[in-house]
């Protein structure tokens, strides 16, 4: 599994005769220069491009990894970082505080209503996760069961790639090499994917108590007492590109852990922070969470940045113990990154990015489903807010995947990233619970605007169009 496997979800072979990236072979880089293959040179970026050495201008239609929330070269946030690095530029966490930490941690609270009483601010969404699940377990330490040591975790999703955050994952992919590395007390049930699992037959209503009886059937075989929390992403995100819960899914399954005493880990890394449509995307299902972890879109990509977040039962239960919870890193809480990160959050808050998050979203549904979902391989468009997925199929009707040989979603991204198209997209291939699944995900900065959805959407209509027209002409390797 090579490094941009793991960056992008794919098994990577070389596809040739795509002409897509920069680097051909015959410009490969010297690794004597630091250049790495098939990895194209940024050297500035604004709004919603990239610029490359080239002279190349990339429209970024994901952010990354649903990462870039206020697009690119936001001087605002470079202002407050700088004035941070001249103020104060690190703050040991242990028995020293920094005044930006304080600010993002209020800030964190006020803007859950106080649900979240305390916030460890970390550096990656792995970090985040890592520490949301052993604060799961610490937990159950302080109020008297440190009996419960296992987890329940869903197929298709994805939580990080440290060996804990691995652990909770199904990204078959990425665990493939650790497999046996990884905790055995964490319990598999299956995904939420209504487009693969709900019956023609099912009502929602029906297709979720099957779900939640997945979940009780996981609490009876772990030993209910030994389950310490049901882990789950509330919008998948790079396991199998955005797919959105059915209707009151967390609210069934939130019950379930209520009968049997475990917590609610909720991994919002990817979906949260606005992303869909939201400040946390559990706020459209009815559901709080125990312990959340959030990342990419806290910062926006201008620092290292996520957070643990610990909800009001989970504090008390440490403070009646007199405890700390026993975790942290070098970087924790660092003043730069909590300065950034504010300053992102305070300028998504000031020009109400959120309410754009879903307007903006509703017009990207619109036209990827009017100029995409006719195509007779977009097997599904589904998502919510500025995250939004298509899965590519051979067959509509019986929704065959790709053979993976094919690597679908991986042509669509290199063609699309290779001129004339010039766009960044996120894709994913094989990673899934139906290992074959091929997908790409559009998700476009908070302050997008209808013109450049309009861009993005015509875009990848018409790489589409090449790729499929290629394949169909078996014009490819
Ligand atoms: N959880 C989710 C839902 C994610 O999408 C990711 C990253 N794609 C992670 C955890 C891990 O975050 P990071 O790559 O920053 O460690």
């Amino acid at each position: 599994l090579s490094a941009k496997a793991i960056e992008s979800d794919a098994v990577v072979k070389p596809v040739s005769g795509l002409g897509s990236l920069a680097t051909t072979s015959s410009s490969l880089p010297t690794p004597e220069d630091g250049s790495e293959p098939n990895r194209t040179l940024v050297v500035g970026g604004q709004g919603n491009y990239l610029h490359l050495a080239d002279g190349r201008k990339i429209l970024d239609a994901c952010g990354g990894a649903a990462v870039a929330c206020l697009g690119h070269g936001v001087k605002e946030v470079s202002d407050a970082i700088l004035s941070q690095v001249a103020t104060i530029s690190y703050v040991p966490w242990g028995f020293l505080d920094s005044q930006s930490r304080r600010d993002l941690s209020k800030w964190l609270s006020q803007t859950s209503d106080g649900h979240f009483k305390k916030a460890w601010i970390t550096s990656s969404g792995s970090e985040a996760m890592e520490g949301a699940i052993k604060l799961a377990h610490e937990y159950f330490v302080w109020t008297g069961e440190p009996q419960r040591v296992n987890f329940i975790a869903r197929e298709e999703s994805y939580h990080g790639i440290t060996l804990g955050a691995l652990s909770m994952g199904g990204h078959l992919v990425r665990r493939g090499p650790f497999e046996s590395l990884l905790f055995s007390g964490v319990y598999r049930i299956p995904a939420c994917n209504a487009y693969r699992q709900k019956l023609p037959e099912e009502t929602d209503e029906e297709f979720v108590s099957r779900k939640a009886e997945e979940l009780e059937q996981a609490f009876i075989q772990a030993g209910p007492d030994t389950v310490a929390a049901f882990v789950a992403e509330p919008v998948v995100g790079a396991a199998n590109g955005c797919v959105p819960p059915s209707p009151g899914y967390f609210k069934a399954m939130k019950a379930v852990c209520d009968k049997y005493g475990a917590l609610l880990v909720l991994d919002e890394v990817m979906c949260g922070m606005g992303r869909t449509g939201s400040l946390h995307a559990w706020e459209q299902e009815g559901v709080i969470p125990d312990i959340q972890a959030i990342g990419k879109g806290l910062g926006g990509g201008y620092v290292p940045v996520s957070a643990i977040l610990a909800s009001g039962k989970i504090v008390r239960a440490m403070e009646a113990k007199n405890a700390t919870f026993t975790h942290g890193h070098t970087y924790m809480d660092h003043p730069v990154v909590c300065a950034a990160a504010l300053r992102v959050q305070q300028i998504i808050q000031r020009d109400n990015l959120i309410d754009s998050v879903r307007s903006q979203g509703q017009y990207l549904e619109k036209l990827l489903r009017n100029k995409l979902l006719d195509h007779s391989n977009v097997g599904d468009v589904r998502g919510r807010g500025l995250f939004w997925g298509l899965e590519f199929v051979q067959n509509k009707a019986t929704k065959e995947p790709f053979d993976p040989e094919l690597q679908i979603a991986r042509r669509i991204h290199e063609t699309a990233l290779s001129d004339p198209y010039n766009m960044a997209l996120y894709f994913g291939q094989g990673c899934a619970g139906h290992a074959k699944g091929d997908h790409i995900m559009v998700m476009p900065a908070y302050n997008v605007t209808r013109e450049v959805i309009d861009t993005i959407v015509d875009k990848l209509a018409a790489v589409v169009d090449d790729v499929f027209g290629k394949l169909e002409k078996k014009d490819i390797d």
